[in-house]
């Protein structure tokens, strides 16, 4: 058995310096009190040749806890990461294909399902009919909607950093967020150095032993910390940590990106990031304060690179011409070890599911948060690297069966790629039982283990119902005798969106007060 570093970790390297690599550095800089004397010290080495990925615009309302923990205010972050506000998703065509008779979009909101104290829970009262045959659950139970979809901001300007009375996340530009993290790290005390590791040498134990760079030759540490993208180059490349590929549940593989310019500098700005589902995959769109990211994630084995291209310009119209997509190849799926001896996997390296709810960053979050609340002093790392990896493979398996709940409930026949995604053979035993549950009763918070899961039950909730899932209630107007109070509450909620869209500024306004303010 190897022996625990003597004096126990004092040095830590995190490797590569994206999003995963900064947001570490700043929550172990926190955490750890880096830059006090007899504290662990933390560097971080990244490579300038080969750069971040630089997408990765759309997060998960836990962003602001994030933020506040690591000492970032909300102006500062809006100002210099060309921030706007994000209070959900826009699912464009994803249950039936466009112009077939029925709704063409769901919302999933951020804001929970309204619940006066003592009130009725609404959400079996909506399937019985109480908000009326055609309001959907989303506009029916919150007032998100109506104010996202009238482009108003979740907040007003005398509410404090991080409130509002709307639950939301951000949009943001992901190499500023990145410049932004780097120059907040370094004024907490991690050290940073500029150089390319060509190659990464292990101890007798089969741990890392050093990281071998171009520019600043031998670095060694306790821990080491791999967010070097999906390149992966501790946690795969040198410690050969098996990866589990999940394209056979989601298909998407590619990636096409552009940011494209709004049309006039007063237009208004999105409030949620608008997926639209197209012939193999789905374009994100995503409204930034001075430009909109757009891209079009696709499968491979249902479509080709040109076509995809087509797809894309299409979409986005005349505003496209001129402009040239990257393109980027996606490995889907995730290590079934995130820790191994001393070495973490944070961000892509550890795993990449599509980016349709955004896990990307909030999974970094968790990691960053776990590595720096379990950290292994002693140099123990067995007993913390146990609980980290149960932790983060639970999520990883709820989020996929969350994704895939967006693809298997389509009604779309108009293309393989959705004909693919409907077919059962593709579903997670875990998710056809959760459907097999649901259909007699709603998804209650009681089917989930908080601490596993990222998205809430109302998440599930709004995208169940926006995908016209039926469940066939074992209740009726009997069994639920708060009829009257539900209808109530509902007509209460509307009146309530109509006062807070008088109340709350339009969100271009929000964002420019804040991006003004010093
Ligand atoms: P990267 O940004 O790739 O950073 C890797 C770092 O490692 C870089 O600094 C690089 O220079 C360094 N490096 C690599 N090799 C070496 C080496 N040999 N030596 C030294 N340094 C090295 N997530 C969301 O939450 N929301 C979204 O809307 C979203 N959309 C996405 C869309 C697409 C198409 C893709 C592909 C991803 C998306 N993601 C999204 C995921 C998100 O982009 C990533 O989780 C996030 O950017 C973190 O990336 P990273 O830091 O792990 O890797």
């Amino acid at each position: 058995m190897k022996t625990l570093p003597k004096n126990g970790v004092k040095q830590v390297l995190i490797v590569g310096g994206g999003t995963a690599g900064w947001l570490t550095a700043c929550f172990l800089a926190k955490q750890l009190g880096v830059g006090a004397e007899g504290a662990v010290q933390v560097t971080l080495v990244e490579s300038k040749e080969i750069g971040i990925i630089g997408v990765g615009e759309g997060t998960f309302p836990s962003i602001r806890g994030t933020l506040a923990t690591i000492g970032i205010d909300e102006a500062r972050f809006i100002r210099e990461c060309n921030g706007t506000f994000k209070q959900g998703i826009r699912f464009n065509d994803w249950v039936r294909e466009p112009g077939a008779p029925g709704a063409d979009h769901y919302f999933h909101p951020f804001s929970l399902p309204s619940q006066r104290p003592g009130g009725p829970e609404l959400l079996p009262y909506w399937l019985q009919g109480a908000a009326g045959k055609e309001v959907g659950f989303a506009a029916a139970a919150t007032m998100q909607k109506r104010v996202a979809d009238a482009s108003h901001a979740p907040k007003r300007a005398s509410d404090a950093d991080f409130m509002g009375p709307l639950n939301y996340a951000y949009h943001f530009d992901a190499g500023k967020f990145a410049a932004l993290l780097s120059t907040h790290a370094q004024s907490l005390g991690v050290k940073h150095v500029q150089a390319t590791v060509e190659r990464v040498a292990l101890d007798e134990d089969g741990a890392i032993g050093a990281v071998h760079t171009k520019e600043a030759g031998v670095l060694t540490a306790d821990l080491y910390i791999d967010c070097t993208g999906f390149r992966a180059a501790l946690i795969g490349e040198a410690l050969g940590t098996s990866f589990h590929n999940i394209n056979d549940v989601l298909f998407v593989d590619r990636a096409l990106a552009m940011q494209v310019p709004y049309d006039r500098p007063d237009a208004p700005i999105a409030s949620y990031t608008i997926a639209s589902a197209h012939e193999a995959g789905w374009t994100w769109d995503i409204g930034l304060h001075e430009r909109r990211g757009i891209g079009y994630v696709y499968s491979s084995r249902h479509t080709d690179d040109a076509r995809a291209e087509q797809v894309l310009r299409n979409y986005i119209g005349k505003q496209a011409d001129g402009l040239n997509p990257r393109q980027l190849k996606l490995n889907v799926g995730y290590r079934e070890q995130h820790w191994v001896k001393n070495c973490v996997a944070v961000g892509l390296s550890g795993g990449f599911l599509e980016p349709l709810e955004s896990s990307g960053i909030g999974l970094i979050e968790t990691a960053a948060y776990l590595v720096s609340y379990l950290f292994p002093h002693d140099g123990d790392f067995a007993p913390v690297a146990k609980t980290f990896n149960e932790m983060m493979k639970a999520r990883y398996e709820r989020i996929v069966d969350f994704v895939k709940l967006h693809y298997c409930l389509t009604q779309r026949k108009d293309n393989q790629f959705w004909i693919d995604n409907a077919d059962m053979a593709s579903v997670p035993q875990s998710l056809q039982d959760k459907l097999a549950m649901w259909r007699q009763r709603a998804p209650h918070r009681m089917d989930f283990v908080v601490d596993y899961e990222m998205y809430p039950p109302s998440s599930w909730q709004y995208v169940l119902y926006g995908m016209e899932y039926q469940t066939g209630l074992y209740a009726n107007a009997k069994t639920l005798p708060r009829m009257e109070e539900a209808r109530h509450e509902f007509a209460m909620i509307q009146q309530m969106s109509q006062r807070a869209l008088a109340d709350l500024p339009s969100h271009r306004a929000m964002v420019e007060h804040l991006a003004r303010r010093g």
